[in-house]
């Protein structure tokens, strides 16, 4: 009898519980059973080392500073490819580029793919995307799986294309939806996935974040037309180039001051420490370290080494700090385990070997006492003028093999990272070279034997002539 009424008052505070929730959202707030949010942020072009929680001494970053204290910094995420459309592909499928294979203008994502929004949505997620760069529109197939997919921040400015302000308005849209989402009664978790764009070139940040980094400048160098610019040469003066990484600086403290707004928002509404936030980038900018600017043509770490912080307090322990690399490929099945969603059928390259799988790092970042990260070795490549470069990148080594070398360039090179992270000495031809070699060769060549066996998930794009003025306009031309 005893029993008998316990059953039956746990199944009404059940009932009472699903009414509450329906109606005013609590299971959201306070269930232990209800899905965390996901907010998913991607910097355009942020390279890791200029912020300040990977050491960078300029503070550029206090926003996503706090964010890894509160959560955990991998030190190590690396990019799968050096320019916007592979790389976020790579972040919203849990695919390889060379499985994706959007990897040029001319393609976009074929519908049989399984995205992180489709997972999500499929979860019962509602899902919406805020996009502000043309390089990850709708038409290359990104939109697959959102409810809404927001390019009016891109549509709003045509022509200016490098050196258009984004984050005020796009932080305005993100924040707008949330309080609807909030006012309609948060019915189900969302899923956000926002797309920053001012850290991208042309570097123009407002003149109070100029100040801030280089008040000192007397000179007149600036970025606009960074790719065509003839002022922006390897040969620059030192002074201009400490002006022009200044201002990419400017841009970086700008954009996560915006998104500081929204981490306030989330916490005025009560939300902060159930969303899963994870801040990221597609690839990094080089600035002549290796005799080039900007990014989609080299592989050194400048381009591939992006930042990676998640926080999940209901799941990860504040603090962390991972030193094994991971990959921007495991960002998505990441987010659906630390979400509880189980991946759905065809997600995230299950046909791969599985050293080369995107892997769910949940294991290793949370609870009370994280399993020891495994030791994932990292698969970049430059497809996009015909596979002329492709790397491999482990703890502390790594291979860039060139199939199309520049006159006078190298065909191999080895870095030694532990003694040269800054890739400044190629041991190709040195005797430390062999047991490299013996190492990561066998892991490039097995990788892209495996990449080779797999079914393709693209399909050829019909190209739409204002958006190829807007991809030409940043020097994206094949
Ligand atoms: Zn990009």
């Amino acid at each position: 009898m005893r029993a008998w009424r316990v059953v039956r008052l746990c199944g009404l505070a059940v009932a009472l519980a699903s009414v509450l929730w329906a109606l005013t959202g609590v299971g959201q707030r306070a269930g232990d059973r209800a899905r965390p949010n996901v907010l998913l942020v991607s910097i355009d072009s942020l390279r890791a080392d200029h912020l300040g929680s990977y050491g960078y001494p300029r503070d550029t970053s206090p926003a996503i500073d706090a964010l890894a204290r509160e959560g955990v910094l991998f030190e190590n995420a690396i990019s799968s490819a050096p320019w916007t459309v592979p790389a976020h592909m790579t972040l919203l499928t849990g695919l390889p580029p060379e499985v994706h294979d959007v990897v040029t203008r001319r393609q976009k994502l074929a519908p049989d793919a399984v995205t992180l929004a489709e997972a999500l949505a499929a979860a019962g997620y509602e899902t919406a995307a805020f996009v502000s760069g043309p390089t990850v529109m709708a038409h290359f197939g990104f939109d697959q799986g959102f409810a809404l997919y927001d390019e009016s921040m891109v549509d709003a400015s045509p022509q200016k294309i490098g050196d258009v302000v984004t984050s005020p308005g796009l932080v305005d849209l993100v924040n707008g939806w949330l309080e609807r989402w909030s006012d309609m009664g948060r019915a189900a978790p969302f899923f956000v996935f926002l797309h920053m764009w001012d850290v991208h070139y042309d570097y123009v940040p407002p003149p109070e974040y100029v100040q801030r980094f280089d008040p000192d400048y007397t000179g007149d160098i600036d970025t606009r037309h960074f790719e065509s610019n003839p002022r922006l040469h390897r040969d620059m003066s030192p002074r201009d180039l400490a002006h022009v990484i200044a201002l990419y600086d400017g841009e970086i403290r700008f954009t996560d001051d915006h998104l500081a707004r929204i981490f306030s928002r989330l916490r005025a509404l009560g939300v902060l420490d159930e969303t899963i936030v994870v801040v990221t980038s597609d690839h990094g900018d080089e600035f002549f370290e290796h005799g080039q600017k900007g990014h989609a043509k080299t592989l050194y770490e400048e381009v591939l080494h992006v930042p990676l912080v998640v926080r999940y307090p209901r799941r990860i322990a504040g603090g962390l700090r991972v030193a094994a690399p991971v990959r921007l490929m495991d960002v998505a099945p990441t987010i659906l385990g630390l979400a509880g969603v189980a991946p759905p059928a065809g997600f995230a390259a299950h046909t791969l070997d599985a050293g080369h799988r995107a892997a769910d790092l949940t294991p290793h970042v949370a609870g009370r006492a994280p399993a020891p990260m495994p030791a994932l070795a990292a698969f970049s490549a430059n497809r996009w003028l015909g596979d002329r470069q492709s790397a491999v990148r482990t703890a502390g080594a790594k291979l860039i093999r060139h199939a199309k070398p520049l006159p006078n360039g190298p065909v191999l090179e080895v870095f030694d990272l532990d003694r040269d992270p800054r890739e400044q000495q190629n041991l190709a031809a040195a005797e430390a070279a062999p047991p490299l070699l013996a190492t990561l060769d066998p892991l490039l060549d097995a990788w892209q034997a495996d990449a080779r066996r797999q079914t393709k998930l693209a399909q050829a794009r019909k190209p739409v002539a204002q958006h190829e003025a807007r991809l030409r306009a940043l020097g994206y031309v094949e």
